[in-house]
């Protein structure tokens, strides 16, 4: 069950709420928003006889039931979409997001040449790993704070959104001061005490999907960053580990009408990781927009054969803006059935 209070319900009012849900045995856990206080109510008990007990209470707006484990995300409780604002960027909204950018930040000539060619395409959000996660420890690890410094460089010059991923808790603080937008790796997708610091933050995150994790742990991993205090999550499918070898991994792309059944939040999608092969991005790019993605994360390098990591599947600087091009007639698409669903709505 979720309770929503009023905007302007008293500090008495949510004290009596949580004093009587409790009574119910059950745990209470609430979110202070800017504009009202939600309380997620959590445990075993009589479900009827307590939202019967809440209705009419002073200070309530609604209380609803809610099945799904996930609570805060899922569409149970919240019918329309997330929109989440980033540097002008409605994501979730209707603008498709595109993300762009090389798998590592390498130099300043390297982040600088691919945002402008990123800028000019017309893409509003660039990524680069700063810090990396590797599967050798003898790899190329990032370079850290100077490649956020780098990133910071390029939001300054390009007005790009930035995006980059945090592989700590300790760099939290320094990964949101230069970043729009904090991603957490398929290989974090778990790491609760990241997700836990990440709902303190105020910056909103990317939240990737583990390479051998359910949709249901996906959207838990989201729960616990909203139920610490952060709503503003993206999620984010990169491809799945199978049987088959014949790719880096297995794209599933199913993931993205069945998430939009069950959670608010919005969808974005990545081809480079889920296929490891830059000749494949182009055509899961298409089928993102048509599946109804809210967003794309491509890798971008201007010489991918001396990319220091992922340069396999990324696109050079000529095919991301032939990617683009291709791109809009099915952008034009997206966008007409996405003002359509919102005007339905
Ligand atoms: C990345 O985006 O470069 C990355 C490491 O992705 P993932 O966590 O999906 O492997
Ligand atoms: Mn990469």
């Amino acid at each position: 069950m979720i309770i929503s209070m009023k905007p302007h319900a008293t500090k008495e009012e949510i004290k009596h709420v949580r004093e009587r849900i409790r009574e119910f045995g059950y745990k209470v856990h609430s979110i202070e928003g800017e504009e009202r206080v939600v309380i997620g109510v959590i445990g075993v008990g009589d479900v009827t006889a307590c939202l019967e007990s809440l209705e009419g209470t002073p200070g309530v707006e609604s209380a609803v039931r809610i099945s799904a484990p996930y609570k805060f995300v899922s569409r149970e409780f919240k019918k329309e979409r997330s929109v989440i604002p980033i540097n002008g960027v409605d994501v979730g909204g209707s603008e498709f997001a595109m993300m762009a950018g090389p798998c590592s930040v390498e130099s300043e000539k390297q982040i600088m040449e691919t945002a402008e060619a990123v800028a000019a395409t017309g893409a509003r959000i660039l990524r680069g790993g700063a810090f990396k996660p590797r599967t050798s420890p003898y790899d190329f690890q990032g370079l850290e704070v100077e490649g956020l410094k780098l990133l910071a460089k390029a939001h300054r010059a390009t007005g790009l959104a930035i995006v980059t991923e945090v592989m700590s808790e300790q760099d939290v603080e320094v990964v949101a001061e230069h970043a729009n937008i904090i991603q957490v790796g398929a290989r974090n997708m778990q790491n609760f005490a990241l997700l836990k610091k990440l709902g303190k933050c105020s910056r909103p995150v990317l939240l990737k999907r583990g390479m051998s994790s359910t949709l249901k742990e996906l959207l838990m991993s989201a729960e616990y960053i909203t139920a610490h205090g952060n709503p503003n999550i993206m999620l984010c499918e990169r491809g799945i580990r199978t049987f088959e070898t014949a790719m880096r991994n297995t794209f599933d792309i199913a993931a993205v009408p069945l998430l939009n059944e069950l959670t608010h939040l919005p969808i974005i999608l990545d081809p480079s990781h889920a296929t490891g092969r830059r000749s494949l991005v182009p055509a899961l790019a298409r089928a993102a927009v048509a599946v109804g993605a809210d967003g794309l994360l491509i890798e971008v390098h201007p010489s991918p054969e001396k990319a220091v990591s992922d340069g396999a599947q990324s696109l050079n600087l000529d095919q991301f803006r032939t990617l683009m091009s291709d791109l809009k007639p099915y952008l034009e698409l997206w966008k007409e059935s996405r003002v359509a669903a919102t005007v339905a709505a």
